[in-house]
């Protein structure tokens, strides 16, 4: 892979491997202490719909990041937020202490309000639920305990006028 440098996160402080049955992932090479930039997404493409290699990035937005970003895999127990960056995609953010050698991951309902397709989810955390649910399938506890670390979109109104307030009252 090419060794590029933005922000002042390396590539070379991430690698790529195998991860199992989920095919490749991105591993920390290093330490990162929470609150630090592990991944640097930049957008590559903008596909009209959403794809299996997509993020989301508002209601109608989907973009393609770069390598090692779109490498990410999901985890119902992520060790990785996102936050909008400069690069019209995201930066992943430590949720806590990560060591060298671990499988870096967030989760995808992070970004996402909906999935191309159900997926079912190898993730292996005790959180598991086996499937990988996007923001729109989950409770508003889920919402509101990781609403510092999705996207921002996921924090406002949808165009349908379905908005977290509406959704928040038609759950109950
Ligand atoms: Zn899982």
């Amino acid at each position: 892979m090419r060794l590029i440098s933005y922000e002042g996160v390396r590539v070379e402080d991430v690698e790529v491997a195998e991860a199992g049955p989920k095919g490749l992932g991105v591993f920390a090479a290093r330490r990162f202490v929470r609150g630090e930039t592990a991944v640097v997404g930049r957008a590559i493409a903008y596909p009209p719909q959403r794809t299996r290699m997509s993020v989301q990035m508002h209601w109608d937005r989907h973009v393609e990041m770069d390598a090692p970003a779109t490498l990410l895999n999901h985890s119902c127990e992520p060790n990785l937020g996102v936050r909008e960056n400069r690069w019209s995609a995201f930066d992943f953010i430590a949720l806590r202490d990560i060591f060298a050698g671990e499988e870096l991951a967030f989760d995808y309902a992070m970004t996402e309000h909906a999935l191309v397709a159900r997926l079912s989810c190898r993730c292996g955390s005790l959180a598991c639920g086996g499937e990988i649910r996007p923001w729109g399938e989950r409770d508003q506890a889920w919402r509101d305990q990781n609403a510092a670390w999705v996207a921002h979109y996921l924090r406002t109104s949808s165009p349908s006028g379905a908005g977290p307030r509406l959704e928040r009252l038609s759950q109950r």
